[in-house]
């Protein structure tokens, strides 16, 4: 490996811990951190792209973090479905299907879908189990 690309990727495993794209511990996180970091200059390669400023580099790590991880926990997910019941007064009116994307997940009490949040999803791609609670009071593993 050239001096150059170990010193990318130092910078890269920096940037990635220090935006907190993975929520774990350095030592948890850093496998995954630097295969980011390796799939990362796999795209864009070593300073073959000019940077407008430090800012839009920094941007453009996370994002490709973000994806990546988000790619990692859509093939983790298979795809799931839920029924949303349109309610008029106490009288179910309507049952429609929904399918769901990878990044949400259904209340089935209160009947709202929600996003998970970045962190969730960084989580989810350690195998680590969380517990949301929805404002309904329902506990639904995310
Ligand atoms: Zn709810």
């Amino acid at each position: 490996m050239s001096q150059e690309v170990n010193k990318e990727l130092s910078l890269l495993c920096c940037i990635l811990r220090e935006n907190e794209i993975i929520n774990a511990t350095l030592f948890q996180s850093f496998d995954k951190i630097f295969e980011i970091a390796e799939k990362f200059i796999e795209k864009y390669g070593v300073d073959k792209i000019e940077w407008g400023v430090e800012m839009e580099y920094e941007e453009t790590v996370v994002d490709f973090a973000t994806l990546y991880i988000q790619n990692i926990n859509k093939e983790l997910n298979t795809e799931k479905q839920c029924d949303i019941h349109v309610v008029v007064g106490s009288t179910v009116t309507e049952t429609k299907t929904r399918l769901l994307a990878s990044t949400e997940f259904h209340c089935s009490k209160c009947n709202t879908i929600h996003t998970k949040s970045p962190y969730a999803i960084a989580q989810r791609s350690m195998n680590v189990d969380l517990i949301f609670t929805c404002d309904c009071g329902n506990k639904i593993d995310v």
